[in-house]
C-alpha cells in the first residue's frame, strides 16, 4: 500500500531578500517574496506529503497572516510536516522535484538542496531528486520574474526501521 501526493508552489522574485531553495542559500541579486523564507521547494514537497495524507495543506497549516510564520525557516515547517505525516502512520518513500527557473543556474547547488531536504525529512538523500530546467524563455518564469515548482512524494506505511550502520556488525563473532 502506497500514497501519492502531488505539491506545486510558485513564488515571484524580490529585492532585498536571500534567494533560499531546498534549504539552500543560492547567491543571486534577488531573493523570493513570501511571508516565510519563500522556499518554493520546501513548501511544493510540503504540499505534497500533506496531500498525500488528506492533511490540508502548507497554507492551511502555516497561515501567513500568522507572525509566527513571519520570515520562518521552511526547513522547520517541513520537519513539522514530516511528524504530522508519520503521526499518521506514514513515511515518506522518494521524492521528485522540478523546479522551472530561468536564473539562476541551480545544477551546482541540487546536491546540497537534496541533502537538506532528505535532513528534514529523515530519509537518505537519494530517496530526494531534484531536476531545475528553464521555461525557454517563455512567461512569467522566461522573464525571470519568478520560479515554479513541482513536487511528487510517495509515502509507505511508517515502520520504524533499525538504523542502518554501514561497516558494523556487532552479531558477527
Ligand atoms: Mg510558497
Amino acid at each position: 500500500m502506497i500514497r501519492v501526493g502531488i505539491g506545486f508552489d510558485s513564488h515571484r522574485f524580490a529585492s532585498g531578500r536571500p534567494l533560499v531553495l531546498g534549504g539552500v542559500h543560492v547567491p543571486y541579486p534577488r531573493g523570493l517574496a513570501g511571508h516565510s523564507d519563500a522556499d518554493a521547494i520546501a513548501h511544493a514537497v510540503g504540499d505534497a506529503m500533506l496531500g498525500a495524507v488528506n492533511l490540508g495543506d502548507i497554507g492551511r497549516l502555516f497561515p501567513n497572516t500568522d507572525p509566527a510564520y513571519k520570515n520562518a525557516d521552511s526547513m522547520a515547517l517541513l520537519a513539522d510536516i514530516h511528524q504530522r505525516v508519520h503521526g499518521e502512520g506514514w513515511t515518506l518513500h522518494q521524492a521528485d522535484v522540478t523546479v522551472i527557473a530561468e536564473a539562476p543556474k541551480l545544477a551546482p547547488h541540487i546536491d546540497a538542496m537534496r541533502v537538506r531536504l532528505a535532513q528534514a525529512l529523515d530519509v537518505a538523500a537519494n530517496a530526494v531528486s531534484i531536476k531545475a530546467k528553464t521555461n525557454e524563455g517563455m512567461g512569467f518564469i522566461g522573464r525571470a520574474e519568478g520560479i515554479a515548482v513541482f513536487a511528487v512524494v510517495t509515502l509507505v506505511p511508517g515502520v520504524e526501521e533499525e538504523p542502518v550502520t554501514e561497516g558494523l556488525s556487532p552479531s558477527q563473532p
